[in-house]
């Protein structure tokens, strides 16, 4: 077949979103930036493709987002740049760029389009997308209850919140990271035989990473294992009796799970994932954690904590759909506009323009096409407008128009000067 006529398809991985699901996008989107909204967090856009370096240096080259999953190439001038695969390392690099951290505090959030190269199932796409929420400047346990509270809002007006669970745990700091990796690489190496290739490479590049495996072997294995929350000191477990403390006070339940890990280099201390059993195996809908080493990191002056979280959006939309479908509430036409010929439909146009101007949030949709009023009429019940307004040549020869309320039939012929008066008695008064 040449190219020419080849199906023209979406890259593999890769989906439109289309209406209705495409409203309940919107309804979710809107529910949550009004939350975010109420707790003073400013959006920050931020470009989709950054130089490589970045996510090389932000989110680690051992890791499999790096090492395997991201969408790099060369552009023409033969700059190697990547699609962004997540959206603190943007956000942080933005930050440093304009000096938005010098003494400040920052609450920012960021919604769009990720790409990762994953082989594409249920609610693992490679474009998918995240709304990301990132605190610069505070280093207590405070903000982390914060942000954990506030996505516990989220579930709890999407209707969600009794079908996730929150894990968290510590991962302390790079330093006790790197001794309890070591006791923890020994254990390992005892137990080596039983372990898969794909295991023994995975414990020699990034040992921690082996803790959230879904291998069960590995997963038997590691029951015996020293614990990474042995290794913390007094500071990093302080931080987190804390912030659990925090959440005992909020009434929030938890649980503590000391394999949780993230797949990204720079958390440290707090870690969490809100999780659910109602998706099959891609369960985690949300997930972040402190990273106060990346701002300096990338170059910052000082050091900056920060902390933040990332929602995945398909996931979460699908979780909506399934446990709370009522969520949807499919939108509502109020008025459908019905005209005869060429000569009502240019009047029922000016007309539609002056309901606009003086109704700006009615929902008002006019028929075009060359139907007769009848089919028209069944057009305007198709898509539950609650009214018709109907103009044929009967109703222009006296300047009258008719309103048919579509739910009880009632029928109004009204002078055309009077409409707007009637549309505000019925929609505003
Ligand atoms: P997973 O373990 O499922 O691969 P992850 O640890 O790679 O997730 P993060 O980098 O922490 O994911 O991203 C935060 C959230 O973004 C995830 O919890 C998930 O909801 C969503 N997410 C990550 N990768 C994808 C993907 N390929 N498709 C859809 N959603 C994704
Ligand atoms: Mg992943």
């Amino acid at each position: 077949m040449t190219d020419v006529m080849k199906k023209l398809q979406a890259i593999r991985g890769m989906n439109d979103c289309l209406p209705p699901d495409s409203e309940l996008w919107e309804q979710i989107e809107n529910t949550l930036k009004n939350i975010l909204a109420t707790h003073c967090y400013n959006e920050i856009r931020i470009p989709i493709i950054e130089t490589t370096t970045l996510f090389k240096r932000a989110i680690g080259e051992v890791t499999d987002v790096v090492e395997k999953e991201m969408y790099t190439f060369d552009d023409r001038n033969s700059e190697s740049v990547t699609l962004r695969p997540e959206g603190t390392a943007g956000c942080v690099r933005a930050g440093v760029e304009h000096g938005l951290f010098h003494n400040k505090e920052q609450r920012f959030w960021y919604i769009g389009s990720m790409f990762r190269y994953e082989r594409p199932q249920k609610g693992r796409y490679r474009q998918f997308h995240q709304l990301g929420v990132e605190v610069f400047g505070l280093y207590g346990p405070d903000i982390d209850a914060e942000l954990i509270l506030m996505t516990a809002r989220f579930w709890k007006k999407l209707g969600i919140l009794n079908y996730v669970q929150l894990e968290l745990n510590s991962i302390g700091s790079i330093e006790e990271r790197s001794r309890y990796r070591e006791s923890l690489l020994k254990f390992l190496e005892k137990n080596k035989a039983q372990l898969t290739e794909e295991a023994i490479h995975r414990m020699h590049k990034n040992s921690l990473r082996l803790l959230d495996s879904k291998d069960q072997v590995v997963q038997k294995i590691l029951a015996d294992a020293p614990l990474l929350s042995e290794y913390l000191n007094d500071e990093s477990k302080q931080h987190f009796l804390t912030l659990c403390q925090f959440l005992n006070e909020s009434g929030i339940s938890y649980r503590v799970n000391p394999y949780l890990v993230r797949g990204l280099d720079y958390y440290n201390k707090t870690v969490f994932e809100w999780v659910t059993n109602h998706l099959g195996s891609q369960g985690a809908i949300c997930a972040g954690g402190r990273y106060d080493g990346l701002v300096e990191q990338l170059g910052g002056k000082d050091s900056t904590p920060a902390v933040g979280f990332a929602i995945g959006l398909e996931r979460l939309v699908l979780l909506v759909k399934k446990v709370n479908p009522d969520f949807y509430l499919s939108p509502k036409l109020d008025v459908y506009f019905v005209s005869e010929n060429n000569t009502s439909r240019a009047k029922a146009i000016k007309l539609a323009e002056k309901i606009r101007d003086s109704l700006p949030q009615l929902k008002l949709k006019l028929h075009y096409g060359k139907q007769k009023i009848s089919k028209q009429l069944s057009s305007a019940n198709k898509c539950s407008a609650t009214f018709a307004l109907i103009l044929g040549e009967n109703e222009i020869a006296k300047q009258k128009i008719v309103i048919k309320n579509l739910l009880t039939g009632e029928q109004n012929l009204l002078m055309q000067e009077d409409l707007i008066l009637f549309l505000n008695k019925i929609f505003i008064e």
